[in-house]
C-alpha cells in the first residue's frame, strides 16, 4: 500500500468508528503499537510505565478521535499524545528518580576521539538475534539524556521526518538537527565501546579537502541529506580519502538501522494481548454507559 492509500484507508477506519463501530478501533493502532511504545519508553525507559502510558494513549486517542484532522498522519498524532503522557507522568515521579543529576553530567561534545576512529564495518542483520547486541544497545539508548532520547526514538526508531519530530516536540527543526546529530553521535560512541567490533588503526591523509571536525558536525545532517548541495560535495569528496570521518557515517548509519529495526526495541511478552484486553473493557464500559443514557 503507498502512504496515500494507507491514508485512505485509515481515514474511511476513522470515520466507522467515530460514527460508532468503535471495536474497529484495534485495527486502526494495531500498526503502531511498537512505536508509541517506543516514543514512550524514551522517555520512562521503565517496560511497565511505557506499556501503561500506551494504553493510557490509546485510550485518549479513542476519546479525541473525532477532533483528528487528516493533516497529520494518524501516528505522529497518537506519538504526541503518548509523548505529553509520558512527561507528565515523568514530572509525577521525577522525584523518586535520579534522571535530572545523571543528564547535566554528561556531556556530548560531538569532538571526534581517538577510540571513536574505529572501523565500522557494515553490521551483519542477524546481529539482533543476539541478545547481548540488544542490550548493548538499549543501555546505550537508556544513556541517553532525555532530550536526545526523545529526538533520536522519533526520527530514527518511528521514521519520523525532521519537520514532524519538531511538531511532536514543540521545537524548532534547526533544534531536532542540533539534538539528533548529537543523540547519534553518542549512540554509535557507545555502542563502538561495548560491541566488540574491528578495531583498526584508521590512516588519516594529509590531503584533506575539508576539516575532519566539520564532517562530524555536519555527519547527521549529510546523512539526512539536510544539507546545502556544495557542502554536501565537499563531504562526498572528504569522505573518499579519510576513513576515520568515513567510519563515523558509517557508525551512524549502522546505528539508524539497528535502532529501527523492530527486534531492536520489541515489545514486551504479552503487550498486544494486555492492550486488546484493556481496550475490550473500555468498550463495555462505554457500551453500558450508553445504555443508561438511553434509558433516562
Ligand atoms: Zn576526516
Amino acid at each position: 500500500m503507498t502512504d496515500n492509500e494507507l491514508l485512505k484507508s485509515e481515514v474511511a477506519l476513522i470515520r466507522r468508528i467515530v460514527g460508532g463501530e468503535t471495536e474497529l478501533y484495534y485495527q486502526l493502532i494495531r500498526p503502531y503499537q511498537r512505536m508509541i511504545y517506543a516514543a514512550a519508553f524514551s522517555i520512562l525507559r521503565d517496560e511497565t510505565d511505557a506499556e501503561d502510558v500506551v494504553q493510557q494513549t490509546f485510550l485518549n486517542g479513542l476519546a479525541a478521535l473525532r477532533s483528528f484532522r487528516a493533516q497529520s498522519r494518524i501516528s505522529t498524532w497518537l506519538t504526541q499524545i503518548a509523548i505529553n503522557e509520558a512527561r507528565m507522568r515523568l514530572r509525577k515521579t521525577r522525584h523518586h528518580r535520579s534522571v535530572s543529576i545523571e543528564e547535566a553530567s554528561m556531556t556530548v561534545t560531538g569532538e571526534p576521539v581517538i577510540r571513536d576512529l574505529i572501523e565500522w564495518k557494515r553490521i551483519p542483520s542477524n546481529i539482533l538475534e543476539q541478545e547481548e547486541t540488544r542490550k548493548v544497545l538499549i543501555s546505550a539508548f537508556e544513556s541517553l539524556p532525555r532530550i536526545y532520547r526523545e529526538v533520536f526514538v522519533l526520527r530514527d526508531v518511528e521514521g519520523l521526518s525532521i519537520a514532524e519530530t519538531a511538531q511532536v516536540l514543540g521545537l524548532q527543526q534547526v533544534n531536532v538537527k542540533t539534538r539528533l546529530s548529537r543523540a547519534r553521535m553518542k549512540m554509535r560512541e557507545l555502542i563502538s565501546d561495548r560491541l566488540e567490533l574491528r578495531l583498526q588503526c584508521a590512516v588519516l591523509t594529509q590531503e584533506k579537502t575539508l576539516e575532519c571536525k566539520v564532517v562530524w558536525q555536519e555527519a547527521s545532517n549529510f546523512i539526512d541529506d539536510e544539507i546545502a548541495k556544495t557542502l554536501r560535495a565537499r563531504i562526498a569528496a572528504h569522505l573518499r580519502i579519510c576513513r576515520g570521518c568515513k567510519s563515523v557515517i558509517v557508525g551512524i548509519r549502522n546505528v539508524i538501522r539497528l535502532m529501527g529495526d523492530p527486534r531492536a526495541l520489541p515489545l514486551p511478552l504479552g503487550f498486544s494481548l494486555r492492550l486488546q484486553k484493556r481496550l475490550r473493557s473500555h468498550f463495555s464500559t462505554l457500551k453500558s454507559k450508553h445504555l443508561a443514557v438511553d434509558r433516562k
